[in-house]
Order: C-alpha cells, then structure tokens, then sequence
C-alpha cells in the first residue's frame, strides 16, 4: 500500500497528530462531512465533474518551467519551478476550495462558511461559491481587514458577505472562533470550508488529497521533460497545503529528497519568526495535535512573516508527522533572504512570486549553489500581485539587490 493511502487513520491520526479535538456539538457535523468525502471520493460522477471543473475552470494542468536563467545565475543545481501562480486565481487554493465546495454541492448544502487571515483562503472560496451559485460568509479579524483591503474587496465583488470580528485581537485566531459559532448555528445548510491541511479530522487529509492533482501532474510534467525524476522538491509551508500536494506525487519514491520551508521572518526570538517544526514542540490548536510554537504560558506563541499567508503558530499534523519519521526536511528561510528570491525570480525568469512562495524559491536557490548537476523542483505556490505595494513602498525596486 502507498503511503497516502496508509495516512491518516481512520479517525485522523498521523502518528502521534491530528485527530479531531472539537466542541461535542460540532462532532457530528465534522464526521458528516468526513463520511460524504469517504464516498464521493471514489463516486465516478464527483470526480468526474472535479476533473471538468480543473481543466475548464482552473486552467490545469499548470506547467512545470525549467528557470534557465536563474539556474546559470546560481551556478549549480537546475531549478524547475510548478506554476500554481498560473492556476485560476493566482494561487494553489482554488485546488481545494473547488473540492470543498463540490462536497457541499453533492451533500445538498447551499453556502460555505470558513474565516480568512490574510484573505486568500477567503478570496478563493468565494470564488467557488460563486462558480456554483452558493452563498459565501467569510468571518475576518477586524484587524486584518483594514490591513488587506485589496481582498476584502475582491471577496465582496463576489458576492461574499465578509462578517467583521471584533472581540481579542481581531485576528486569524478571534476569527476562527467566530466562524466556527456562527457554523454551529446553521449547519444543516452550510459546511464549513478549512483554507489549509490544518484543522480538525477530516481536513487535514482532506485537502491533502484535493492538492495531490499538482503533485502528480508535476511527476509526470518533469518526467517528461527530463527524462528522470527531481532529485529534490522543494515547498513552503504555512499551515502546509501547497507542500502536501507536491510531495503527494513524490512521497513513495525514496530517491527524491523532500524540503519544506518555513518563514524564519527577523530573528530567532518567539514574536520574530514563524518556523514552527524548526522551534515548536507537540500541542494542541484550534482541534487538532501538532508541533506548534508556545509562549510562556503554553498558549499559541505570536509570530511573524513577511508573508502573511505563513505566519501560523501551528502546522498541519502530517507535516509534524513526517518530521517526526525524517521523511522530510524542514528548513527555513528568513524574510531578507525570501525578498532577494523575490527579486531575482522577477528579475531573471519574468515570474512575480507571492511571497509565500518567494520562501521555497529562496531555499532552493541557497541549495543550488552545493549541489551542482543536480535538479530541484519547486513548488511556485502563487504569484506576487497582491504583495507589489508592501515591497516596493518598503523595500523598493530591488535596484541593487545581489545575488
Ligand atoms: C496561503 C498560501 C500559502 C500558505 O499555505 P499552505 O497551506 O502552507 O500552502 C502559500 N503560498 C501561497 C501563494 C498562499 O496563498
């Protein structure tokens, strides 16, 4: 048997993360879920209708590119870059959000409720729910809405209704709480929609298996293009989705080497970084076991990212897991370093990178240099529209960056 089809137990756990650790009102919704995705996953009309929307609606597959140019800049490993900037919206997440929301379709709910830190998660929701004409209530921190205008915008233009969250810190966490009461209150109508391999059972395995589809297209794509498979792959890992799918058309093949990358932001301090396998240890946050990073109290430590959609005190439980085991290598990348990928991918190979991903591109081309007429596969997660303003207005037009 593959290894995605051994993980996770049935009731959630990889090892010793995961599970589903909720309010007991909310159990039976959570296993109502579960239990449609068990079946539809292998209902020939519930895929086919996925597989349509992927190619019709999405643009799928999104290429793999050979950086050429970047790769003579490093002078030493060849770098391929999977397009997830070019999927529909500009991002990996409508990967999941389309899966989601044809879930609720097939299950007879009418509307997608979930929250959003930085909006993307919600902006990519929205999307789906307006593809299949379902309602859409996006709950979103007070704070982050003043802070990531540009996307509480785009989530109205698509007919989303954004709830603010106004008690705590009116952030990611107040807004997760937020939404989940509000999911209680109608959950025969709605299903709640998680923006990452985060959460309480089922999702972490969930929108693993909904990200899998760039995984395996890319095998095949640098298969094809090569002739070989990459010798590493190379991903960055907010709460880890985008990194999952990747590694899903990799994980049983033992002669490529697996990398995600977390944000190691400033410094090393708690509040300066958000490298959570890198600095964290086992917890439990918002319903499921992890490594995460804690403050003095144990509670959820803050962080910090330069890019926002990674500044996440948790993980997802299968990357703890595949820690755990060494399957794959968690390394870092620091906010300087992640700004002068971010450059030279613009400068060099004519891709704005999200900053996200910016982060994976940075590691891959530290990597480079050490490992010469080797080849490193990394996953571009999204483009760099949204983060344009912040860099140039704080950092400017990258002028006299080096390499
Ligand atoms: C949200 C986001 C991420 C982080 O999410 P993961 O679940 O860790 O993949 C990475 N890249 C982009 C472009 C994003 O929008």
């Amino acid at each position: 048997m593959g290894y995605l089809k051994s993980m996770p137990s049935k009731d959630g756990f990889f090892g010793d993360f995961g599970g589903a650790f909720i309010p007991p009102q909310l159990e039976p919704h959570f296993k109502e879920i579960g239990e449609a995705y068990e079946r539809l996953s292998v209902d020939s009309s519930y895929i086919a209708e996925l597989r349509y929307i992927r190619k019709h609606f999405q643009g799928r597959p999104t290429p793999v590119q050979h950086a050429k140019n970047l790769s003579i800049e490093m002078g030493g490993a060849q770098i391929y870059l999977k397009r997830e900037d070019l999927n529909h919206t500009g991002a990996h997440k409508l990967n999941h959000c389309m899966g989601e929301a044809l879930l609720a379709k097939f299950m007879g709910k009418k509307k997608l409720i979930a929250e959003t830190g930085a909006g993307q998660h919600g902006v990519a929701l929205a999307t789906a729910a307006a593809y299949f004409g379902m309602e859409c209530e996006i709950h979103m921190g007070e704070v982050d809405i003043a802070k990531e205008h540009p996307n509480v915008v785009r989530m109205k233009l698509l007919g989303a209704t954004v709830v603010p969250v106004s008690f705590g810190a009116k952030t990611l966490k107040e807004a997760v709480d937020s939404a989940f009461m509000s999911y209680l209150e109608q959950t025969e109508d709605a299903i709640y929609a998680i923006g990452s391999v985060v959460g309480p059972h089922p999702f972490p395995k969930m929108v693993r298996d909904f990200q899998s589809v760039l995984g395996y297209e890319a095998r095949d794509q640098f298969h094809e293009m090569t002739g070989n498979d990459p010798d590493h792959v190379v991903a960055c890992v907010g709460g880890g989705s985008n990194a999952m799918g990747i590694f899903s058309g990799f994980i049983d093949n033992e002669d490529v080497k697996l990398h995600g990358v977390e944000p190691h932001g400033t410094g090393t301090e708690l509040g300066k970084h958000a490298a959570t396998i890198t600095y964290g240890e086992p917890g439990e946050i918002h319903g499921f076991k992890c490594i995460m990073l804690k403050d003095d109290k144990g509670e959820p430590a803050p962080v910090h990212s330069i890019a926002s959609g990674l500044d996440y005190p948790g993980v997802g439980p299968e990357h703890s897991y595949l820690h755990t085991i060494g399957k794959v290598h968690y390394g870092s990348a620091s906010d300087e370093e992640t700004l002068k990928a971010f450059y030279a991918l613009s400068r060099y190979e004519g891709i704005i990178p999200a900053l996200e991903s910016s982060h994976a591109v940075a590691y891959a081309m530290k990597m480079a240099m050490s490992h010469p007429g080797e080849s490193i596969l990394v996953n571009l997660s999204g483009r760099g529209d949204k983060d344009i303003d912040y860099v140039t207005e704080k950092f400017g037009f990258g002028d006299d960056f080096k390499l």
